[in-house]
């Protein structure tokens, strides 16, 4: 019998199954302050990861016995919903979305100015509404924004893509199916302007010349998402200035 022929994920002209080139990101989407009750939100939108982050704080701890007497404590929660993968996931938090929401929590840590707000907490919540890989990194641009949406002093904003490796070719922002058949994803933080990873994962093999390639290859998608949160907190504001004018105009 003739051997069936594997569909590859990646072609010989080096276009990926979902027509991006190699180094190209998926579509991103992004908006600032959509949630009326949080102290600050963000919404994104990467291909076709849906995630919402809503921040609570800086606030008084509960338990109190949790206060830190320096700094304010972040906190973090990444949850999927059931819907949000193909097969239901339960809404009860997994092994995977206990360690997820330590991993986000210590990648946007190292940005935030919490010694300016001892004895508080800091919430995080995220909510995966849609998952097609990379939604650990798509959190963390979130969070980061909402955080910055919240007025909290930031000393750079976080900005998370990964590389990894597919049909032997390094690419940029894996998304499920190339996660899954690829043979390598590394999930990478990074604060732009201040010149330093926050978060630096890796699942598989590669050689130490891949390894510096998909590093270098992910800072390059965290330098483009980037500009685009700045470009999302400037149109937060353009939108208030806006309406205070029209309401200014009224009277
Ligand atoms: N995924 C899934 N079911 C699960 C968990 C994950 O289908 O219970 C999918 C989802 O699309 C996710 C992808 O697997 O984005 C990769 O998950 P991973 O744990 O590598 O984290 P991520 O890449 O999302 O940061």
């Amino acid at each position: 019998m003739p051997k069936k022929k594997v569909k590859k994920v990646v072609n010989k002209e080096n276009i990926r199954h979902d027509g991006r080139k190699l180094s190209e990101l998926r579509p991103i989407k992004l908006e600032v302050g959509i949630l009326g009750n949080a102290d600050g939100s963000a919404y994104i939108e990467q291909g076709k990861n849906k995630i919402l982050a809503g921040v609570y704080g800086p606030k008084e701890v509960h338990p109190k016995h949790l206060a830190l007497p320096d700094r304010s404590r972040l906190r973090c929660r990444y949850h999927m919903a059931p819907f949000s993968v193909q097969e239901r996931k339960s809404p009860a938090p997994s092994r995977r979305d206990i360690e997820l929401s330590k991993v986000i929590r210590e990648a946007f840590e190292p940005s935030v100015f919490t010694e300016y707000y001892p004895k508080t907490s800091i919430d995080i919540f995220i909510e995966v509404l849609q998952a097609d890989g990379g939604t650990r990194c798509a959190s963390i641009t979130a969070a980061s924004l909402a955080l910055a949406d919240a007025g909290i002093p930031l000393r750079d904003l976080v900005s998370a893509c990964a590389a990894g490796k597919v049909d032997g070719r390094i690419v940029l922002d894996l998304n499920d199916k190339e996660d899954k058949e690829g043979e390598a994803d590394l999930p990478l933080a990074y604060m732009s302007n201040l010149n330093a990873i926050t978060l630096l994962q890796m699942d598989g093999m590669l050689t130490s010349e891949e390894f510096e390639q998909a590093i270098n290859l992910a800072l390059e998608g965290c330098n483009q998402i980037y500009q685009l949160q700045k470009e999302a907190l400037k149109a937060k504001y353009v939108e208030v200035k806006e309406t205070m004018n029209e309401g200014a105009d009224e009277q």
